[in-house]
């Protein structure tokens, strides 16, 4: 998975190169081990590197250009003509740049895989293409009249000061040049957006697939509730993301909400970090827990996902040292039960805990009193849609790429 951005200014005295730095930094939580840019001056300049947006070497200037920052591979991949950043899997990415430097639209038309892309070319346009499922987000803004942006949430967006217009449909390309903004529905819609973009993987202060990301969370939440209300006296949801499952659930119930952990270090997700000793320590680096909101009490600790339970079996360790009396969990999605085709990093089923045990044999696993998921039914209420691909969670997937 990743982070996409382009953008270009409508005058070439601009260098969007700073611009587009923070962009991709806004866009880090979507995959941070590798970055790359691309950079149109005279010529299209490009730079590469195995590690986040933030500590790339990034030295390049120029009036347009696009980034990456992403979790494996998928760095920009170019010609003297054009190059392209996607978020999401493309099959036969180097032939598809061929075909689409020779005619973009029958590209697209053609192209195999789930996902959606940025492209800047040596005319000096940024284009935005997001599949016929959008599976992958994409999104449209500006910087008052100076810039055109396009990026994978309007978070790219708002961090460096631009504004969020509007998202990219499915099956629309967006062509942003010094004369205009063009679009062109290439294919027919046939809306499956990711479940796991409004439970996890969006920013929370995100616009993605035609939802408000907090306020889904927060009806996440609030569905919880419906399903498993426990009589707590704590309800602590894991950071960040769960924080919002977390105020919607004791809102509902009229319960406590408390901040049961303070960070450590910087907010690099536990579940990308590659080998198990890095998520042990990455869960007890990241959140430490505060004794005098856990000690004594019966606490619903919400987290967003279970993958492998790791991360959640050290957190509960971690409340139950500090004196905590029970510990109920709460999952704000449905069980993940199978892989990810479309380029989010969902183990295979053999990793997936909740594919391999009963609910009663997890909880025994991660020492939790009770252990409740989301039910799919409650998935779709929360976000009013059914126009989702749950194919981690159900084994259906709308596409087969
Ligand atoms: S399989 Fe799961 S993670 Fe992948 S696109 Fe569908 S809902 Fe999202």
């Amino acid at each position: 998975m990743a982070g996409i951005v382009g953008i270009l200014a409508f005058d070439k005295v601009w260098d969007v190169s700073k611009f587009l730095y923070y962009s991709m930094i806004g866009l880090q939580h979507r995959g941070y081990t590798n970055s790359g840019v691309v950079v149109l001056n005279e010529k299209m300049e490009s730079i590469t590197s195995r590690s986040s947006p933030e500590d790339l070497e990034f030295n390049l200037k120029g009036w347009a250009a696009i980034g990456y920052a992403g979790t494996r591979g998928g760095f920009p991949i170019l010609n003297e003509e054009v190059a392209l950043v996607i978020d999401g899997v493309l099959k036969d990415s180097e032939t598809f740049l061929k075909q689409f430097t020779k005619d973009r639209e029958r590209a697209l038309q053609e192209a195999k895989g789930s996902f959606s892309l940025v492209a800047l070319t040596k005319d000096g346009e940024v284009i935005g293409y997001r599949d016929e499922t959008g599976v992958r987000p994409l999104s449209l803004g500006a910087f008052g009249f100076d810039m055109g942006i396009i990026a994978s949430e309007p978070v790219g967006m708002s961090v460096i000061g631009g504004d969020f217009r509007r998202e990219i449909a499915p099956g629309e390309m967006v062509t942003i040049s010094t004369l205009n903004v063009k679009s062109k529905q290439i294919k027919e819609p046939k809306r499956a957006y990711c479940s796991i973009e409004y439970i996890y993987q969006a920013r929370i202060d995100s616009y993605v697939n035609e939802r408000d990301v907090y306020e889904t969370r927060i009806k996440i939440g609030e569905q919880l509730a419906e399903e498993k209300p426990i009589n707590a006296d704590s309800v602590i949801g894991v950071p960040e993301t769960a924080l919002p499952f977390a105020v919607g659930y004791s809102r509902k119930l009229g319960l406590q909400f408390d901040l049961g952990f303070t960070r450590t270090g910087s907010p690099i997700r536990t579940m990308l970090a590659s080998d198990s000793f890095l998520k042990v320590i990455g869960v007890q680096l990241k959140l430490n827990p505060i004794k005098s909101a856990v000690l004594g009490k019966k606490i619903v600790l919400i987290d967003d996902s279970m993958v492998t339970g790791t991360t959640i079996k050290n957190t509960i360790m971690s409340l139950r040292r500090l004196g905590a009396k029970e510990v109920h969990v709460l999952i704000g999605s449905p069980k993940l039960v199978s892989y990810c085709p479309y380029g989010i990093e969902v183990p295979e089923d053999k990793e997936l805990i909740a594919a391999n045990l009963s609910e009663a044999e997890v909880a025994k696993v991660l020492g939790a009193d009770s252990i409740h998921w989301l039910s799919l039914d409650g998935l779709f209420k929360a976000i009013s849609s059914r126009s989702l691909c749950t194919g981690c969670m159900t084994r259906r997937y709308p596409k087969v790429i």
